[in-house]
């Protein structure tokens, strides 16, 4: 399989190159040449297969010529076997037409884990084939360090640095990146925001001699990667709940549009989807862009589902590529005069073709507490807000007939004020980190200031070499 940028002027690439690179070098996002097909009967043969089976059949054709193809079942199976519950990914019946799909079995609890556990495993992979090391450098602003540290760590190819606003985020977030205890994993308190963070980083990846030296490589949600994993998810539940002799809708709890454009991927490919409701908290550029077809950057505001804070939503480039029929130059002058104004839009044509598979959906945090109380009343099962925004958005989507399936995106006991204040009740952390509050956090802690960590990166990180 081959990869092109949004941008359509970076060099065509093959999977392995993608996986490592990330961006593409003329600031666009990889996407397959053209997505693989499954047909009805293709569907129903995929039907009763394992997790780790199915992920494998269904992620196999974007691995064509990578040279982890043959490692690629038993990579993808010790992957899953990590993961809390046996079916990796379970569906829970909530109403008549209406389930919940629980993505945060995961080590860290939130359904980032699905992918990044296998993107650690599979640079891992790549690199000791190509006898190479990477030093992979982020910021977060909560649930994406934790799960990137926790997929890096104890590789055996790859340093990891994550930065965090020192004092900015929840006492959970903290304690599951600085108590990941593995010498090659490094968790960064910086004295400053989150966007502080994120312009170092930049500007750390600016630095190209910095960069050539100790090969930086990023996991943030524009891997392709990512995107990849988080399809095979579509997949098991649509087949679980008859696909594809029945139709499914998907109702998405949104931020950088990653985990909704793995449905539509999902789509592309051949499986029966009806509808994708994409699910906003009051950050909801993306909802006022499904009403209107322009999309107009606001000030991000904080709300009870902070992962959701987010008024750009980068992976929607990839959709908009097909939208132009794949054409690069529309695309660049699109995304140059959205950086250039704060906005863009679509004709009526192009906004007709999006509607009709996707509607925008938005709660505020009133509604969000409202829905944790509801469902939990109605049915027992206790969301956390991410997941009460989508299952918010599931039952205003709702049509006779047709199966909906809400995605829950992280574990109640990572937002415990916000559970609390719905139902009166601390929800309880899961076995595997029980002791979380009783474990020695390690972190390191660095002014606002990119030569203190060019320092701490050049002496912590093992450079290019394999060893
Ligand atoms: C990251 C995250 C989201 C947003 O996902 P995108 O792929 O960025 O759209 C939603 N909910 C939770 C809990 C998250 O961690």
């Amino acid at each position: 399989m081959r990869y092109i940028s949004t941008r359509g002027t970076a060099p065509t690439l093959g999977f392995d190159d993608v996986l490592l690179t990330g961006l593409a070098r003329d600031g666009g996002l990889y996407v397959p040449e053209s997505w693989p097909c499954f047909s009805a009967e293709d569907l129903r043969a995929l039907q009763g297969k394992s997790y780790a089976d199915l992920a494998t059949a269904v992620m196999g054709p974007f691995l064509a010529g990578s040279i982890v193809l043959d490692d690629f079942p038993r990579i993808v199976r010790e992957t899953y076997a990590d993961f809390d519950h046996a079916a990796v990914t379970p569906l829970k019946q909530l109403d008549a037409d209406l389930w919940l799909l629980e993505l945060f079995h995961g080590p860290t609890l939130a359904f980032k884990d699905v992918a990044l556990q296998l993107l650690g495993r599979l640079f891992d992979a790549v690199l000791a084939h190509r006898q190479r090391r990477l030093t992979i450098v982020g910021a977060t602003s909560g649930d994406t360090g934790s799960a990137a540290l926790e997929a890096c760590r104890n590789r055996a190819n790859l340093d990891i640095f994550i930065l965090f606003p020192k004092g900015r985020t929840s006492e959970v977030q903290r304690r599951q990146m600085t108590t990941i205890a593995a010498e090659n994993a490094h968790a960064i308190a910086v004295e400053g925001t989150f966007d502080d963070c994120q312009d170092l980083v930049k500007a750390l990846f600016a630095d190209e001699p910095f960069r050539d030296e100790f090969g930086l490589s990023a996991v943030n949600s524009i891997n392709w990667a990512r995107i990849m994993a988080q399809i095979v998810y579509y997949f098991v539940a649509a087949l679980a709940l008859g696909a594809p002799d029945r139709r499914v809708s998907f109702a998405v709890p949104t931020g950088n549009f990653g985990n909704v454009y793995a449905a539509y991927a999902a789509r592309q490919m051949g499986l029966p989807i009806q509808r994708l409701q994409v699910a906003s908290n009051r950050n909801d550029i993306l909802a006022r862009f499904f009403e209107g077809g322009e999309m107009r950057i606001g000030a991000v505001e904080p709300s009870l589902s902070p992962s959701m804070d987010i008024q750009v939503s980068s992976n929607f480039e990839r959709l908009l590529f097909d939208l132009t029929g794949g054409n690069g130059a529309e695309v660049t002058a699109l995304m140059t005069a959205f950086r250039r104004d704060g906005l863009y839009s679509l004709n009526a044509q192009r906004l007709a073709q999006v509607a009709q598979v996707f509607s925008g959906f938005r709660l505020d945090d009133p509604g969000t507490i409202a829905e944790i109380r509801a469902t939990r009343a109605a049915t027992g099962e206790v969301l956390d807000p991410h997941s009460a925004v989508g299952v918010a958005a599931a039952r205003a989507l709702a049509q006779a007939g047709v199966a909906t399936v809400s995605l829950a995106c992280a574990h109640p006991a990572k937002f415990p004020d916000a559970v609390e204040e719905a139902t009166g009740h601390r929800p309880e952390l899961p076995e595997r980190l029980a002791d979380l509050y009783q474990r020695p956090e390690r972190m390191a802690e660095l002014p606002n200031d990119l030569e203190a960590l060019r320092r701490f990166v050049r002496d912590h990180a093992k450079g290019l070499t394999a060893v």
